[in-house]
């Protein structure tokens, strides 16, 4: 059982997405624009001269702390993972987003903002096959209490959990499995943080743009935004949401098993580095391979495009 020929996706139309920074606290701005088949997402620091592109690829993070932040030369762009989950739940392989700034709106915390952007203008299907990662081997990363496992499987799995000591967290999971879970299940779980580092952050300069609008707010107790939580695993959610935006740096679909444990941005990053480490981890195929009969003509219509032996 392996991926039926899936075919390239990308939007019918550029839309805009306006919010504001979630350090700098001003507005924040991306155009989201169609693009060819096999180029992949390309960000575009817009605001810069010669508007430098930055591949959305693991081998251009320069920062995971607090966020996902991409980075080439000069040109950085911060907390691209909500984004990156958005394309990644909708399918999209091919997209240039244009940035006018360093830093990506926050908007509410989540991805449910880009998600309903794409969803207004639509997705259009494209002539080419999607190249798909076969996990071949187990590759883990474990860090004291902290791993991320990644195991072969016929489709995407992310099972996510966390374990916070605070009465308004404890220990919580959450899966996303291709085929079982819709995206919508995670696509509007928000981030979450906790008021004292809030205020340490704007003592700093950052966060400036931080309040309970864009994100799930705690003290020591409780949850301090007045609405609550919208689920009561929440947290999980988004921690699944945003493995599956940092696995999306690979360039390509995933078909492995991934569980991760208190894991972040860092340890996604470090994942997918030991994954393309070794090309004996992995296959990257565009569709049915050998051995699978699944692969029917009418699955696709793409001229010019063979399947990948194994
Ligand atoms: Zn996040």
């Amino acid at each position: 059982m392996y991926p039926h020929m899936v075919l390239q996706k990308t939007i019918r139309q550029p839309v805009s997405v306006i919010g504001i920074g979630l350090h700098s606290g001003l507005e924040a701005r991306v155009v989201l624009r169609p693009a060819r088949p096999n180029s992949g997402i390309i960000f575009v620091r817009a605001d810069l001269p010669g508007a430098p592109e930055i591949p959305a690829s693991f081998k251009y993070v320069v920062n995971t702390q607090m966020a996902t932040t991409l980075g080439r030369g000069k040109a950085t762009i911060s907390t691209v993972e909500h984004l990156m989950a958005a394309i990644a739940g909708m399918d999209i392989d091919n997209l240039r987003i244009e940035v006018f700034g360093p830093e990506m709106p926050i908007l509410d915390g989540s991805s449910i903002q880009f998600v309903e952007a794409i969803q207004n203008v639509g997705i259009e299907t494209q002539l080419q096959a999607r190249p798909i990662l076969v996990l071949r081997k187990k590759v883990e990363i474990k860090v004291a209490e902290k791993w991320a496992v990644a195991e072969p499987s016929s489709r995407l799995e992310i099972h996510g959990s966390i374990d916070w000591d605070h009465p308004a967290i404890g220990f919580q999971e959450f899966s996303f499995v291709e085929g079982m879970s819709s995206f919508e299940q995670i696509a509007s779980a928000r981030t979450f943080g906790f008021l004292r580092d809030v205020e340490m952050l704007k003592k700093r300069g950052l966060a400036r743009g931080g309040s309970i609008e864009n994100a799930v707010v705690l003290d020591d107790a409780s949850v301090l935004n007045p609405e609550g939580l919208r689920y009561p695993d929440e947290m999980a959610r988004h921690k699944v949401l945003d493995a599956l935006g940092d696995f999306k740096l690979s360039g390509v679909a995933i078909c492995a098993s991934i569980r991760l444990h208190r894991a972040g941005h860092d340890l996604h990053s470090q994942l997918l580095q030991a994954i393309f480490k070794d090309p004996a981890n992995y296959q990257i195929v565009t569709g049915s391979i050998e051995g699978s009969t699944e692969l029917q003509k009418s699955d696709f219509v793409a001229p010019a495009v063979r399947p990948a032996i194994a």
